[in-house]
């Protein structure tokens, strides 16, 4: 829930978020770019552009054991992307599907909060509730590193602070660790995902 604190913090200069994106294959190219038109609606005030240098198919690992999270994440960031999203379809026939509760419409990874998915569904039971551009725009929130809270309050103070630790040499919007510091360089953020999965 938004605050009126909203438009009291300087969020300083404008700058890009590059968000590379992976689709499976019954979510359209044209889908994906209003979803990333909704979020643009919600960031304009931050002074954040989210654009996106690609768009690609999702070609799954193929490990059927693997949840769909454990496979986004498995992927490196490369250049020049900041973050990567994956926008997956509910209606795919995955049985993988049945191992997610209902109301899941989306998850970023906590070490990073570089890397995630969306649920893109169009329509279903529990999104005539929750409309996929409401879920996307509340992924992404995660990926600037704002937790679960009833008010965006702190979210706002951390969004502003992440601006500020933007790196110009790094080339890279920053993630943010599970501590809420910024992850500088992607070499960093790719290093610190990296090493969480290993220690699962
Ligand atoms: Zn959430």
């Amino acid at each position: 829930m938004h605050t009126q604190e909203r438009f009291a913090v300087n969020y300083g200069p404008p700058v890009q978020m590059r968000v590379c994106v992976l689709r499976t294959a019954d979510v359209s190219e044209q889908r994906v770019e209003k979803l990333i038109a909704a979020v643009n609606t919600e960031f304009e005030p931050y002074g954040i552009d989210v654009v996106v240098p690609w768009v690609r198919p999702w070609t799954r690992s193929g490990f059927a054991h693997r949840s769909l999270f454990d496979d986004v994440i498995a992927h490196e960031l490369e250049a020049p992307c900041d973050r990567l999203v994956a926008f997956v379809d509910r209606n795919a026939g995955d049985f993988l599907w049945g191992l997610l509760m209902p109301e899941v419409l989306g998850s970023v990874d906590d070490p990073t909060h570089t890397r995630g998915f969306v649920v893109a569904t169009q329509v279903s039971l529990n999104q005539v509730f929750t409309p996929p551009g409401k879920a996307t725009v509340h992924e992404f929130y995660h990926l600037l590193g704002c937790p679960h809270a009833g008010e965006l309050t702190d979210c706002y103070a951390q969004i502003a602070a992440l601006k500020r630790n933007i790196d110009p040499a790094a080339d890279f919007f920053p993630g943010v660790d599970e501590y809420g510091q910024p992850l500088k360089t992607r070499d960093a953020a790719n290093h610190t995902l990296r090493q969480a999965i290993a220690g699962q």
